[in-house]
């Protein structure tokens, strides 16, 4: 295994006004491993993924992407997001646009991808996600996870360093979950970093090598998911697993 570091944040500080959000949050997340960052609602766990690819500005501290040291004043937003692709509870896909028009937008517009080429990529990944067969459909005739699934190509599409995953299953009916933490497990076997606020607790023991447990704006615990859910040390983190398992 490569041990080579994917993404560092070092003392990161966020506030919304006089809510201070992330308090000195510090996560480093190697190439190839997923980390999941569970947490009570409102614990600050979007914050962080929002502020790993720009969609919020940090107070303070660093964050470390592909070894690089990236702030807003000197890299072009567009360059790192498409070196973190992002995929939403929500899903965010075009409306007025197919499936496969979706996935080809931002290869072929931010990356000025060739065309030919851009709908190439863009039908291996929806062979890759099993949705060959929704290429010409509109976001509206999917189901939830067929939804996800189509963001998670889409993200692919920019072939990112870095997959962050915010609540990828919360908004999809539960029998549509598994269908897309397969997808996200088939991705993590195959290498992809990854950081994944996620509820699924079967999804993080299985699938994690490393889980963060925050609770408001700080992280209370951290490890490998057999020491934190089998063995926590915080009586928070065990009054927070007592609660969701
Ligand atoms: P989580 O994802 O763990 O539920 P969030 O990162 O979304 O938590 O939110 C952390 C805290 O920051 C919450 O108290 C939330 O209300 C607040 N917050 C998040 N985004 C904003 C914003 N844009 N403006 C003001 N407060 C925000
Ligand atoms: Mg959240």
């Amino acid at each position: 295994m490569s041990s080579s570091v994917m993404v560092k944040v070092e003392k990161l500080n966020k506030s919304f006004g006089d809510l201070h959000v992330l308090k000195d949050i510090d996560i480093t997340v190697k190439e190839s491993d997923v980390v999941c960052l569970i947490g009570a609602s409102g614990s600050g766990k979007s914050t962080i993924l929002r502020c790993l690819n720009f969609l919020e500005i940090k107070d303070s501290g660093n964050i470390i992407i592909g070894g690089e040291k990236v702030e807003p004043g000197t890299h072009d937003i567009n360059d790192i997001r498409a070196r973190v692709g992002m995929v939403f509870q929500h899903f965010h896909l075009f409306p007025h646009m197919t499936v496969i028009e979706n996935i080809v937008e931002a290869p072929m517009h931010v990356k000025k991808v060739p065309k030919e080429q851009a709908y190439q990529q863009a039908k291996e990944l929806l062979k890759k996600v099993g949705l060959s067969d929704k290429e010409n459909v509109y976001p509206g005739k999917l189901s939830g996870g067929q939804k996800q699934r189509v963001a998670i190509a889409r993200a692919l599409a920019m072939k990112p360093e870095v997959m962050l995953f915010d609540e990828p299953t919360s908004a999809l009916d539960p029998e549509l979950v598994g269908e897309v933490l397969t997808t996200m497990k088939e991705l993590a076997d195959e290498g992809m970093t990854m950081v994944v606020v996620t509820h699924e607790m079967g999804f993080a023991k299985e699938v994690a090598d490393w889980v963060v447990y925050m609770h408001g704006g700080r992280i209370v615990e951290a490890g490998p998911p057999e020491e934190v859910f089998n063995n926590p040390k915080e009586q928070r983190t065990k009054e927070f697993l007592d609660s969701v398992l």
